[in-house]
């Protein structure tokens, strides 16, 4: 099927305004860093300089824990709960209230396209909001215990995939369990995070209990092993995530780690081809494969291989790459140079270990870091690409025969995050749900979130769960 011809549609930029420079987040104030260092955050998609942010040394993320603990002593932990709950609502209605601003903003810092940060990552952001809005002052009720407590300052470093949906995962229970926070975002994506700091303002968020670092691994690194930090919870690879735990061992520290992953998403010959191709773009071209749980091992039937293959190359050409500002936009751009050399070199690696490579016809901008969606056949289990998280748009294929065969092959990874099943019978499912070690198992669908939904690991994904009830429990002193 030919591509239709689309005309551009730009989401107009006017709704965001970004400083030329921003600060640290401290106490309810921005201000400048101690030692007046700075780093620029730049649109991958064009490579343009958005904003110079600070670079947080030692002293600053002394000054950000110290106003959490003089907030948590001071007002957040002894509030009532129902009255910590309407700030929460309070800033998920300011989240809604400015959705279109910042999923324009996380776009232009991000390269996701716009459809992806309108329609998932600020109304998750928000729900993530509300649903813990809603426990605040139900804790009680949650199955800890009569009076779950506070567990003091928690000391939060996520990612740059979605920079402000994780963001809403860490501080929002965080809060809702009378906690207060210090959170460092990624170097490449800062802004929607500073743009949060304003709307902790714009909700009379009382000072200190939400701080906002910014920096790289250093500004990280003196967060979690900050004396005055009581619970670390650190979302990125999993390189990081053994050091912070090695780190942490014997601190006392409480800690929980949401780590890379290689998921299998499976598709057995009685699943609905169709729809399990949508499922299967869905699961590893969604936010240019930018997703810790996406399907990036394909798993197909070896008696519908050539009918799957046909139907995914078809569906892939329909693909749109470019603009991630533009709302016909399906593939936008990779979030960094240095994550663009670690595509490149991994897809190169799948090559020359023997792996059949295939991309649809698609012209990558000239400017800004690119990588056409790509798809890899062949591939044996020992090939690179079938056990190295890639984190970008190639998918590599594999076959089975048998259930037993599909639950062995999807197991032979270190990681265990999320896995898919594409199947009419209802009881292969369970049968398939039981075996796999991964913390989220989709049935006939794939990357699939909710507020109310426990997400996390198995083996080197981590450990903890972030989300529903069970998500609380990180927050708790239980
Ligand atoms: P990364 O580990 O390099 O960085 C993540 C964050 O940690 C960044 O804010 C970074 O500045 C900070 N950091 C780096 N070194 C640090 C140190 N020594 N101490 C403390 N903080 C440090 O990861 P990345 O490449 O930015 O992110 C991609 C990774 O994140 C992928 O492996 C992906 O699977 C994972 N991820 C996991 C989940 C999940 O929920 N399991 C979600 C999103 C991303």
């Amino acid at each position: 099927m030919a591509k239709f011809d689309y005309a551009p549609a730009p989401e107009s930029r006017d709704i965001v305004t970004i400083r030329p420079s921003y600060g640290l987040f401290i106490g309810g104030e921005f201000t400048h860093g101690t030692d007046g260092r700075a780093f620029k955050t730049i649109s991958p998609a064009t490579e343009e300089v958005l904003a110079e942010v600070t670079e947080a040394g030692p002293a600053d993320v002394d000054r950000a824990v110290a106003a959490a603990r003089a907030a948590y002593q001071r007002t957040w932990a002894g509030m009532p709960p129902k009255d910590r709950a309407k700030y929460l609502y309070r800033i998920a209605r300011i989240v809604q209230e400015r959705a279109r601003e910042l999923a324009v903003l996380e776009s232009l810092d991000n390269g996701k396209p716009i459809r992806e940060s309108r329609d998932v990552d600020i109304p998750l952001a928000a729900a993530h909001f509300f649903y813990h809005a809603g426990w605040a002052d139900k804790l009680e009720y949650a199955g800890f215990g009569p009076a779950p407590g506070p567990l003091g300052v928690a000391g939060q470093v996520i990612p740059w995939n979605f920079p402000l949906l994780m963001l809403a995962w860490k501080i929002a229970p965080a809060l809702a369990c009378g906690n207060t926070v210090v959170l460092k975002p990624a170097e490449t994506t800062p802004l929607t995070a500073l743009t949060f700091a304003e709307i902790c303002q714009q909700a009379d968020l009382p000072p200190g209990v939400v701080n906002i670092v910014t920096g790289a691994g250093e500004t990280g690194r003196a967060l979690v092993t900050h004396p005055g930090v009581d619970k670390v919870a650190f979302t990125g690879s999993t390189e990081v995530g053994k050091e912070i735990a090695r780190a942490l061992a014997g601190t006392g520290k409480r800690l929980t780690l949401e780590l890379g992953g290689k998921a299998a998403n499976i598709v057995f010959e009685d699943a609905p081809i169709d729809q399990a191709v949508e499922g299967i773009v869905n699961g590893i071209f969604f936010n240019q494969g930018h997703v810790c749980c996406a399907g990036s091992r394909l798993l197909v039937q070896e008696s519908v291989y050539d009918q799957v293959l046909a139907s995914l190359r078809r569906r892939l050409r329909t693909l749109r790459l470019g603009d991630p500002l533009d709302k016909n936009t399906d593939v936008g751009a990779i979030n960094s140079a240095a994550q663009l050399a670690k595509i490149r070199e991994l897809s190169d690696a799948g090559e020359a270990e023997g792996a059949r490579r295939w991309s649809p016809p698609c012209e990558l901008p000239v400017k800004g870091f690119w990588f056409p969606p790509t798809v890899f056949t062949g591939v044996s289990q020992a090939h690179r690409i079938a056990r190295e998280e890639i984190f970008g748009p190639v998918l590599s294929v594999l076959t089975f025969r048998t259930p037993a065969e599909a639950v062995e092959k999807a197991n032979n990874t270190p990681y265990g995050l999320s896995a898919g099943v594409w199947t009419e019978k209802g009881s292969l499912i369970l049968w398939m749900a039981a075996r796999l070690r991964a913390g989220v198992v989709w049935a006939n669908t794939f990357n699939k979130f909710d507020p109310s939904s426990p997400f996390g690991g198995y083996k080197e994904s981590g450990y903890g769960r972030e989300g529903g009830r069970h998500g609380l429990e990180a927050y708790l002193d239980v």
